[in-house]
């Protein structure tokens, strides 16, 4: 009969530190070998029945008899290392012995002293604009470590630096780390037996810390954390940001602002999860109210549906109805005007199965708000346009993803319909549009002035060219100011990141830029000058008095403090798009922050 060997972290110290599943394999097991002086031994008493073995009397070729003899009679073996088996923890001589008999294992995680000490100082150790990486690492002892992991060399990148096994000689690591050109300034913190009962923290700069830790008469046992991170002056983190794209949460396909309509309880329950996906408001009937975040809530007065919709037909650019779509078609009905200015409709059951692109699928950006809605509800967008169920990318859908506007959209049904009918289409847009969506199909031609078939354009500048005798569809770029703000000799690759993610937000280029717009103050920045020069474009600064003026969403505190001024991103791209509408709010990363306005423009 075979056993079972599980190797489990026990956390840092605190019985209730453990996984569960970790404590399940302790309480189960028939044999336990712990490592000695970090784990504690509390964690033994939940299982009286086990033979136990503290591995600090013992010797490598002891473990590994007794875990081989108790599997061998069928036990249940665990082998209970200190924090998580992955540092330090010499679990993979033991791995490489058994793997070499044919011996299968687990392997449960723990929590890492690391993180108890993260969590003892309550830092974060990696914070945007300070750093965004961790270094765990040990000074050299007994166990050398490799050169090129010299701390002298670690601690050189100016990340946060976490040393384990280190404490017993401050001093060195000090002075590799002045040797490594940290500054004496950097916070600096040890934490003693992080989750233990007699735990401390002595905290310092990397100039007195070696002082102070031997005030405290620490030795051993201690984790030592270094950098600036624990003085938490980091921004705030782009997570936080809606525009955010980040592999959990996904930058909606769909710009523009949203409300989401539900009648019955199961439908305000999945209405408010839409909400938190999209950042949209929830319109309900009174009673419905308390069922969603009443930050959220919009309530109308029972039977008051059709007026809570045709309100928010106005007013919003996207509606998610979670409800039939026979009551959706209704009121719609009465609503209808064109696809170049009705808002997206988007219907959904209330299990969020299907997400119907019911109304404005290209320009209105429905198709897009069904995907999102999909998305979010884990189900399944239903798009019916001709040219999507046939893979090819619709005119009014590229203008919309690309921040160009459509200047005559009653030409949109003509070149769709030569489109479906198989017309030859001429296009005159730039290489990386038709090399993105058309190229594949000899359908279409890239040219340089239309011809003789159907064409879509982009308008350079000015006035739409004479008559063609033939459907045109024009399209124009929408333009934009970028308002940026910056800290002192922000980089210029943090700068084109940030403005880059604002662009993206929008679907915009760098060629729908017509200003890029500071303060005063900034107008001397290097990466600034250099982001303006790298791409042709002109900066303006405002003052403080000018920008003051200009009443935004986002206004910065820290730059009231420090300038006088309310906001510089948001206030300045709306001075320089002529008093326009803020497209992009402001996204902050690295010490910068970036934000667009639409110019005003006159039609077409
Ligand atoms: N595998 C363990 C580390 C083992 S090496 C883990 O993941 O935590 C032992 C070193 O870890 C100690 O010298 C000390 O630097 C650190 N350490 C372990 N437990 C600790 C605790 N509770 N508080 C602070 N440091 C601890």
């Amino acid at each position: 009969m075979e056993g079972k060997i599980t190797f489990v972290g026990a956390g840092p110290g605190a019985e209730d530190l453990i996984t569960i599943r970790g404590k399940k394999a302790l309480d189960e097991a028939d044999v336990i070998i712990y490592a000695g002086s970090l784990v504690n031994e509390k964690l033994l008493d939940g299982n009286p029945c086990a033979q136990k073995w503290n591995s600090a009397s013992l010797s490598f070729d002891e473990i590994l008899s007794l875990m081989l003899d108790a599997y061998h009679e069928g036990k249940r073996v665990v082998r209970l290392h200190t924090g998580d088996p992955a540092m330090y923890g010499a679990v993979s001589e033991q791995y490489r012995e058994l793997d070499r008999r044919g011996i299968p294992y687990d392997v449960v995680p723990g929590v890492s002293s690391v993180f108890a000490a993260a969590a003892a100082l309550k830092t974060e150790f990696t914070m945007p604009g300070i750093t965004q990486t961790a270094i765990l690492t040990r000074a050299s002892g007994r166990t050398p470590v490799p050169d090129a992991e010299e701390l002298s060399k670690l601690a050189a990148h100016g990340t946060t630096l976490c040393l384990f096994l280190s404490v017993g000689d401050m001093e060195k690591v000090v002075s590799s780390l002045l040797a490594a050109g940290r500054s004496p300034e950097t916070p600096a913190a040890v934490v003693y037996r992080a989750g233990w009962d007699n735990e401390k923290v002595v905290r310092g700069t990397i100039s007195d810390i070696a002082q102070r830790v031997k005030e405290a008469s620490v030795k051993r046992q201690a984790m030592i954390v270094i950098g600036e991170v624990l003085a938490r002056n980091g921004e705030m983190s782009s997570l936080y940001n809606r525009n955010f794209s980040h592999g959990y949460r996904k930058r909606n396909a769909f710009h523009g602002t949203t409300a989401v309509f539900a009648l019955t309880t199961a439908g305000a329950c999945k209405a408010a999860e839409i909400a938190a996906g999209l950042d949209s408001r929830i319109i309900l009937p009174e009673k419905l109210s308390p069922l969603v975040p009443q930050e959220r809530v919009v309530i109308y007065p029972e039977g008051g549906l059709h007026e809570a919709f045709r309100k928010a037909w106005e007013q919003f650019d996207g509606l998610v109805m979670v409800m039939s779509s026979g009551i959706v078609v209704r009121m719609c009905a009465e609503l209808c005007r064109h696809k170049s200015t009705d808002p997206a409709v988007v219907v959904t059951d209330e299990e969020g199965n299907h997400a119907v692109s019911l109304l404005s699928g290209h320009l209105g950006g429905a198709n897009r708000l069904a995907q999102d809605v999909a998305s979010i509800t884990n189900g399944d967008a239903v798009v019916t346009t001709a040219s999507d169920v046939r893979g090819i990318m619709a005119f009014d859908e590229m203008a919309s993803r690309h921040a160009l506007r459509v200047v005559n959209p009653e030409a949109i049904v003509k070149l769709s319909s030569a489109v479906l009918e198989g017309k030859r289409i001429d296009l005159v847009l730039p290489e990386k549009f038709y090399q993105r969506y058309y190229a594949d199909s000899p359908q279409y031609s890239l040219v340089s002035l239309p011809g003789e078939n159907p064409a879509v354009v982009l308008l350079k500048d000015g006035e739409i060219p004479g008559e063609y005798g033939i459907p045109v569809l024009y399209l124009k770029r929408r333009k934009f100011a970028l308002g940026i703000g910056c800290r002192k000799n922000a980089a210029l690759s943090d700068l084109e990141a940030v403005a880059l993610q604002a662009l993206e937000a929008e679907g915009a280029d760098w060629d729908s830029i017509i200003a890029i717009a500071t303060a005063d103050l900034k107008l001397e920045e290097p990466g600034i000058l250099q982001l303006a020069f790298r791409h042709s474009i002109p900066v303006t600064g405002y003052s403080a008095e000018e920008l003051n003026r200009i009443e935004v969403p986002d206004p910065s505190p820290k730059a009231m403090t420090e300038l006088g001024i309310n906001s510089v991103s948001e206030a300045a791209a709306i001075l320089a798009s002529g008093g326009g509408k803020l497209a992009v709010r402001k996204i902050k990363g690295n010490g910068v922050t970036a934000a667009l306005a639409e110019k005003v423009e006159n039609e077409p």
